[in-house]
Formats: C-alpha cells, structure tokens, sequence
C-alpha cells in the first residue's frame, strides 16, 4: 500500500486508518515544528497528485483487512490534503465503502477557496490548524506560501464553520517563545470565538520538528493558557492508553511503515502496533542492525525513523 497506513492510534482520533492524499513532502506551509519533513514542494497548485482510483481501491482493500472498522478513516499524511483537487470525489467514493466516519487533517489554509470548502462538506469531522492570528508571528511558525493571506485564511475559518454541519476541531500549536506570548494569546483567544468551533485542541511540539529550535511547552504552561483561551479548550499532549489490536505478521515491515510516516518513541510505537515494548525493541534492534532505521534524542526522549525514501 502506497497512501494508506495503520490503522494507527491517534492521539485524538482513537484507531485511526490514515489516508494520504498528496506526496511527501507537498504543502502550502513548511511549519518550523512538522514533524514529516522540510516541504520539498510549497505550493498552492490544487491537481490530482495522487491518483483518485489509487487511494478508493487501497482504502477498500485495508478496510477489508482490518480486523474491527477503525474509529476514523483519516484524511492527513505527508502534506496537506486540501492539495488534491479531487477530495470530493475522494471523500464520497471513502463514505459509500466505510463504515467508520471521516475526518480531514488540514492546515486550514485553503478553505477560503470555494471549491475546497465545498468538498469538505463530505467529511464528519475537520480538524483545521490556526498557530497565528498576527501575521509576523504566523510567517514565522507556519512559513506559508507567499500568496497567502492570513486574514483570507481566519475568513474561510470563519466561512466553514457556518456552511459545515459536522464537527469542526481547531487545533493551536504553540512552540516556545515563537507563538506563546501574551499578545498572540489574546488576539487568538478573539479570532476562536470569532470562529466558533467545537472544540480547540492545544498541542505543543511532541516530536522532533523540522526546525531545532521548535521548543515544546510544558504541560503545565499549557493547562494554563488552555484555561486562559475559555470553555472548550483543551490540551492534547497526554498519549492515548488504549491499545491497538495487536497485529503479528510481517513486524518488521509493519514498523517500519509506521516509522515511514513519523518518528516515535518506543512506547508511542508499541501502542500503535499493540506490541509489548520488550518486542517492539526486539525489531527495532532489528531494523537499525539491517541500516533500516535511525535514531535522535528530542526533548529528553529516543525516538526511532526510518531511512530512505518515505511513501
Ligand atoms: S501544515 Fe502540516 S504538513 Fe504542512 S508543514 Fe505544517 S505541519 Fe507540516
């Protein structure tokens, strides 16, 4: 399978099989704190990087495989997803054959564009991005394509969440001294209830980023400024305990698909792959003896990737 993987857990999305639409690494911003990679193409040129057919026949065959349906079939991956000009089509061909609903990933840059609202009218839930609402600052964190406007982007925020009927979560990252400073905070706090989704999801920087110096917060700072931004405010850094279905052919192959898609720690992988962690480090040891995997020390943690070339 080359854009479908997991299912895999999510930290707010439960079992998650993941769906990509676009190729590594395409995407209208290069985020200082992503976690896949610099972007190699920032664009915001919409066409069918990845064909339609393609994903719609993976998608069947994984949902097929899968022991329980998953808690979401996730449009997200190795860019931004808005990017394939036939998400439409894509997230209604996805709702005839699944049974589990559909949620989209995105930066939330391009939902100003008509056409990528529209399409995202399919999904059950959209998790759209907003780090920034001051431009210095959002230029800085999210280094978007030159074309874009951020007061364009917090109207099409705007826009959606009176068109869309499903669930709309906003997720903030905040990285330290980049993003977290009293004035953004506020101005921030603002623009959400201009927004008015249903829920704010405040993250922090939880694996190596791009960028070194794409600090995490402490969970402390964040509960903090979670209160501060209001009601329906919450902090996702607490890893999910429930575990995936445990899954014991072709291991090696397994991780390292997983550790294709993003770098993880020891516990995150174990949890993913439902493994015993003894065992997950078993192929681990494995994979990096064979050359396969690497890995580096961020924020006090291990986390393991993978070499080579990512799906
Ligand atoms: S929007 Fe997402 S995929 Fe694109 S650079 Fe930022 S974190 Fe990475």
């Amino acid at each position: 399978m080359r854009y479908v993987y997991g299912p895999v857990l999510s930290r707010r999305l439960g079992l998650s099989l993941g769906v990509d639409l676009v190729p590594r690494k395409v995407c209208t911003y290069d985020c200082i704190y992503c976690q896949i990679g610099r972007t190699t193409l920032k664009t915001l040129e919409r066409k069918e990087y990845v064909p339609a057919s393609s994903i719609l026949r993976e998608v069947e065959e994984a949902l097929r495989s899968c022991p329980t349906p998953p808690d979401y079939v996730t449009l997200s991956g190795s860019g931004e997803p808005t990017l394939n000009e036939r998400l439409g089509e894509i997230l209604k061909g996805i709702k005839g054959m699944s049974p589990s609903p559909l949620a989209v990933i995105t930066n939330g840059s391009l939902l100003y564009k008509e056409e990528v609202a529209e399409a995202l009218l399919e999904a059950d839930v959209v998790l759209p991005s907003l780090d920034a609402v001051t431009p210095a600052v959002f230029e800085t964190i999210n280094r978007p394509h030159p074309d874009l406007r951020l007061g364009e982007i917090v109207e099409g925020l705007k826009a959606f969440r009176r068109a869309f009927k499903g669930r709309l979560w906003l997720e903030v990252l905040l990285c330290r001294g980049v993003n977290d400073g009293r004035a953004e905070l506020q101005a921030l706090k603002e623009i959400i209830a201009e927004i008015g989704p249903d829920a704010v999801h405040l993250n922090t920087v939880v694996r190596p980023g791009v960028e070194e110096y794409a600090y995490p917060l402490p969970y402390e700072r964040l509960s903090t400024i979670a209160k501060e931004l209001g009601e329906g405010v919450e902090v996702i850094i607490r890893p999910p305990q429930r575990a995936a279905p445990p899954r014991q052919e072709n291991l090696e192959e397994q991780v390292l698909r997983t550790l294709k898609v993003r770098p993880l720690t020891l516990e995150d992988l174990s949890r993913s792959l439902g493994l015993h962690e003894m065992e997950a480090l078993k192929v681990l040891d494995q994979l990096a003896d064979e050359g396969k995997i690497t890995s580096r020390i961020f924020d006090h943690r291990i986390y393991y990737e993978a070499k080579g070339p990512k799906p």
